[in-house]
């Protein structure tokens, strides 16, 4: 029983911080870069099922990081954007079979105007038995090309047809195409959401900020085990906070507690590369140009990584 005890332990411990997941569109051929087949989604939930992780509502995910509480490592918890129909056609049935939980982040226009790949606000309704819906924009836009009060618009819009038509108060957010920059956040977190998601590869550890939840995106050939090993590494981002004006990322630096002195850095269209850290610093001299739409830096020391998305902002902020 000893022996069983310790093995399970080791198993567990083997596994990363909670990750959230987000999908798209199920079973739907016509978007291979944002579906995920009938079979896939059966293929993962079964590897939750046969491997000990324990699917979750975000609910409770944003309440252990609320009161600092110690996040399971084996905690999965699951996300659809857009709101396609073919979560209704395809996946629903899955998910009610598994008895696994799930927020649908709805982008509003596209139900209110009945938009023919959409969900109806009656379907909608009918999901809300089965996990918690949130809210992904009105109208789906590229936010950081948009002025604050535009962007303001948005939102008082979005959440006031959600609410009338759903007559639900949306809890969390997620930022439409994953797209957000500081101006972006600040705007976002005036609307009092218990929690904000973007949609940069990471995990979920107890310091991770609850109005900056990382998320992989689950599609097609996307390997689950690989996303599944990372945990979240607790930087301070010195260097850059925001996307250069000129737009040449001069150089990257971060402070950790991590004893390690070697690390692996990513670069949009630059690829991955060896880098050193000192003493839990990186700080490494680059002189790349930016491209105009997102670029990703990804950092990784051991199993754990932190992410930077850079997106150049209509307001220069
Ligand atoms: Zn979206």
């Amino acid at each position: 029983m000893k022996i069983f005890l310790l093995l399970s332990t080791l198993v567990i411990t083997l596994w990363a911080d909670a990750h959230i997941f987000v999908y798209h569109r199920f079973g739907d051929s016509r978007h291979p870069s944002t579906n995920t087949t009938k079979k896939e989604l059966i293929k993962e939930f079964e590897y939750f099922k046969n491997n000990n992780f324990k699917v979750i509502r975000l609910e409770k995910l944003v309440n252990a990081l609320k009161h600092k509480k110690n996040i399971p490592n084996n905690w999965v918890v699951l996300t659809i954007d857009d709101s396609f129909k073919s979560f209704y056609d395809n996946a629903l049935e899955i998910f009610k079979k598994y008895h696994y939980p799930f927020s649908l982040f709805v982008y509003v226009e596209a139900s209110s105007k009945k938009y023919p790949d959409y969900l109806s606000f009656r379907q909608l309704k009918e999901i809300s038995k089965y996990g918690s819906l949130e809210f992904h924009s009105y109208s789906h836009p590229h936010l950081t090309k948009l002025s604050d009060a535009k962007v303001r618009e948005d939102f008082i819009k979005g959440l006031k047809i959600f609410e009338k038509r759903l007559q639900i108060k949306p809890k969390y957010y997620s930022y439409p195409y994953g797209e957000y920059t500081n101006r972006i956040k600040k705007i976002a977190k005036s609307f009092n959401f218990d929690a904000i998601i973007n949609q940069n590869m990471g995990a979920v550890g107890r310091n991770s900020d609850i109005f900056d939840l990382d998320r992989d995106a689950l599609v097609g050939k996307t390997d689950l085990k690989y996303l599944l090993k990372f945990k979240h590494l607790d930087a301070t981002w010195v260097a850059p906070t925001s996307f250069p004006k000129n737009g040449i990322l001069k150089n990257i630096h971060i402070k950790t507690d991590e004893k390690a002195k070697k690390a692996l850095l990513y670069v949009s269209k630059n690829g991955w590369k060896k880098v050193e850290v000192k003493n839990g610093e990186l700080n490494i001299k680059l002189n790349i140009k930016l491209a105009a739409g997102r670029n990703r830096i990804i950092i990784s020391i051991k199993d754990k990584i932190t992410s930077k998305l850079l997106i150049k902002d209509n307001q220069w902020n």
